[in-house]
């Protein structure tokens, strides 16, 4: 069928039937993006409160990362890692310079970059810790969401991520998020390379750790030679109010995985930054992507770095974060448990009240111009692209509020 006239409903319907069902979206058909707005295919408008799960941190369709897109994508979009490309190394010299690290090696997805954050981190168990071959434990947290693959399932806590798919990859050692005590014990044994961790866990719903947490769970990797490992796929990039949560607690991650924003929602980039000790372990031959650092994303990745600089998002996300949460926590709702969040990465915990749950709330909220979605159950997120002014931000909560206050 073509797209003219056809109502949301039979949009929904085609995906239906000719696309696999492993999501359930929110019953909206989205047709155009601009900013923190998107318009559905009857011209409704909306706040995105998803922002494509922080991948579309610079606002939709970016006029300096389209245009960096449109540019290159008329010179040369693809060479493979086969050849050396004009703009490969532009890229690569200016993500490592902006994030302070010897090394990049890119790749595609978030997913991507933790797997290659896996590898990586073996392969410097075993030529650098001395590690016995195939004996190297990477440790990883209760909760944690690093993607969809099999090796990253294995490491999951999540029925819905794991069951039905093994048989599982080995070499994981789950230990509680933000227990201290735990991770001490568990970084003990030697076989151990790597602790593997979300600065604050989004998809678990914005688990935010005690203050310090970090620090110390760095400062025992140190101790014990076990390479910390930041997955900021979803809390890098200003999201939480610095350039990276880790910053909060003047950690320096020494594997640093990064995507989404990385390309602000335009192109399919991720990466990961090491310093030569730990990055020169992987040799030719060893890892790569056909599509991994091709010159398009360079150009879209760059484009979209500099706009978090050139537009101070990270103070926006920070002063806008504080903004939100404190009027967020004035809702005088029975359906509000806990609001907490860093930044503009924010979530609220739902009571679901006579039989309405968050997904309730997020129906409703869509109704009245603003989308969002739960994760869990009863966590609905909040996370607008950080190009939000103040005055848009309090528009978006008087929608909020007015949602809430239809379920009293
Ligand atoms: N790591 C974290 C912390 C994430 O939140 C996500 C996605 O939500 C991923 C990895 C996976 O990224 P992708 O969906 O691009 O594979």
């Amino acid at each position: 069928m073509s797209n003219i006239q056809m109502t949301q409903q039979e949009y929904i319907d085609r995906e239906d039937q000719f696309g696999a069902h492993n999501y359930h979206p929110l019953p909206v058909v989205l047709d155009k993006g601009e900013g923190i707005f998107v318009w559905d295919t009857d011209g409704k408008k909306y706040y995105d409160f998803l922002s494509a799960y922080s991948a579309v941190n610079q606002g939709h369709c970016h006029p300096k990362i389209i245009k960096a897109l449109t540019d290159q994508a008329s010179k040369l979009t693809l060479t493979s890692r086969a050849f050396y490309s004009s703009v490969l190394g532009e890229f690569e010299e200016y993500i490592t310079k902006y994030f302070g690290y010897d090394k990049v090696l890119p790749m595609n997805t978030g997913a991507e970059a933790d797997e290659t954050a896996i590898k990586l981190c073996r392969k410097w168990g075993y030529t650098k810790k001395g590690i016995a071959e195939n004996e190297a434990k990477i440790i990883v947290c209760d909760g944690n969401f690093h993607g969809r693959t099999i090796t990253i399932i294995s490491m999951s806590t999540d029925p819905d991520s794991y069951k039905g798919f093994g048989p599982y990859t080995p070499g994981f050692e789950v230990v509680p998020y933000n227990d201290i005590a735990a991770l001490e014990q568990a970084l003990s044994d030697p076989t151990v390379a790597g602790f593997l961790v979300e600065p604050i866990q989004g998809e678990a719903g914005v688990y935010v750790p005690e203050d310090g947490y970090l620090k110390k769970a760095y400062d025992l990797c140190k101790a014990n030679n076990v390479l910390f490992i930041a997955d900021e796929v979803q809390t890098g990039i200003a999201r939480t109010g610095k350039m990276l949560a880790c910053d909060y607690e003047d950690v320096r991650p020494d594997v640093l995985i990064l995507g989404k924003a990385v390309s602000g929602g335009v192109f399919p980039v991720s990466a990961v930054l090491a310093d030569d000790d730990i990055m020169l372990c992987i040799k030719p031959g060893e890892h790569g992507s056909t599509y991994g650092g091709n010159p398009l994303g360079c150009k879209v990745a760059i484009a979209a770095l500099q706009v978090i600089k050139d537009e101070n998002l990270e103070e926006n996300s920070t002063r806008l974060g504080e903004i939100f949460r404190t009027e967020l926590s004035s809702i005088d709702s029975e359906m509000i448990e806990l609001v907490r969040g860093k930044g503009l990465l924010n979530a609220v915990v739902i009571k679901p009240k006579k039989g309405k749950t968050a997904w309730d709330v997020c129906v409703a909220m869509k109704e009245n111009g603003l989308i969002a979605k739960p994760t869990h159950g009863n966590i609905i997120r909040f996370a607008p692209p950080l190009v939000i002014t103040e005055e848009e931000l309090r528009a978006a909560l008087q929608i909020i509020k007015d949602t809430f206050a239809q379920f009293e």
